[in-house]
């Protein structure tokens, strides 16, 4: 087998196969050889221990479409940057981290939390609508580029009260306007099946399947746009995005601009679908009272204790259990 040749869905140096064999390239191709058995150990492994979902998780962050950019991008002047909370929320469920160190149940609906907190993927519901509208967001500030009349939240494409799409434009579908229903589909969720964005896009389609027609006939496209939980985009959100970066770079940047643009854009939707995990975590966690927080962090509580300033003589404080208990013995006394 060639040493270029893509193995495993590492992908090998496109630019190689006419090029002489120099050392730089011999030491790049040796390390793609490492890194595909050190894959294959870690597969391994996870079939082994029958850890079917960072199995999966590997499979969602190892395709091609995923971008990986938020991970080292610092500068805030050139595309988003994640909080600092989000930020390690999400390089954990990344890495498939053991997050809880000891029991505890999920604070939304009380059930035992697994250690990963892969249930926050499933229960955090709150979390996940409003992550969704940020996703929305991301994907409507680079439609925008490509077609300034885009719209969120249309209504009246139908006859029926079904609203079937987040997004209404111009610029997604060659020909076409094109009703766009965004979705996250967590591959822990009972009905992703072997592929949750394939799913996910059938379930769509099916839901939706009585006013597809009618929207047809109105000369509107509609296509769900799905990414998993890690990023990864449906071929159909793939395409979407790619004709609107063209459409984009025509009008406004120049024919090469649309790689630029694609690649901006995919990250700002990433940045969002990093965003809505980590809430969707720190949803189902105990919550840390402020003085715990200050007691590891020594980060301050501008509204909770102490902003009263100096603590009250003690005889003044609020009685408790403790105290009213003690109270009881001395009188007894
Ligand atoms: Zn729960």
């Amino acid at each position: 087998m060639p040493l270029n040749d893509a193995v495993d869905g590492v992908e090998g140096d496109p630019d190689a196969g006419g090029r002489a064999l120099t050392t730089s390239h011999l030491q790049g191709e040796i390390s793609r050889l490492t890194d595909c058995t050190q894959l294959r150990s870690l597969e391994d492994r996870l079939r082994l221990q029958c850890q079917w979902s960072q199995l999966t998780r590997l499979k969602e962050l190892r395709h091609k479409e995923t971008s990986h950019a938020w991970l080292w991008h610092l500068n805030p002047l050139q595309g988003s940057v994640l909080a600092e909370v989000d930020y390690v929320a999400g390089v954990q469920k990344r890495l498939g981290a053991r997050i809880l160190l000891h029991e505890c149940n999920c604070r939304l609906c009380g059930k035992p939390l697994d250690p990963c907190v892969n249930h926050s993927e499933i229960c955090a519901i709150g979390e996940a609508t409003r992550g969704h509208y940020a996703v929305v967001r991301a994907v409507v500030a680079g439609l925008r580029v490509a077609d300034p009349a885009v719209t969120t939240e249309p209504r009246g494409l139908t006859s029926t009260q079904a609203r079937p799409a987040d997004i209404f434009t111009s610029a997604a579908v060659p020909g076409r306007r094109a009703a766009l229903d965004d979705c996250i589909a967590s591959p822990d969720a009972a009905a992703a099946g072997a592929d949750a964005v394939e799913s996910a896009f059938k379930r769509k389609l099916i839901h939706y399947r009585d006013v597809i027609p009618e929207l047809h006939t109105a000369g509107i496209a509609f296509r769900p746009l799905i990414w998993s939980a890690d990023g990864r985009p449906h071929p159909a959100a793939t395409r979407t995005l790619k004709y609107a970066a063209d459409v984009a770079a025509r009008k406004r940047g120049g024919a090469t601009a649309a790689v630029g643009i694609m690649a901006r854009w995919k990250h700002e939707i990433t940045v969002a679908i990093t965003r809505r995990r980590a809430a969707m975590l720190r949803a189902v966690l105990p919550k840390t009272l402020a003085k715990e927080l200050w007691m590891l962090t020594g980060a301050p509580d501008a509204d909770g204790f102490g902003a009263d300033g100096r603590l009250p003589a003690i005889e003044e404080d609020p009685p408790d259990d403790e105290g009213q208990s003690s109270q009881l013995e001395q009188q007894e006394d």
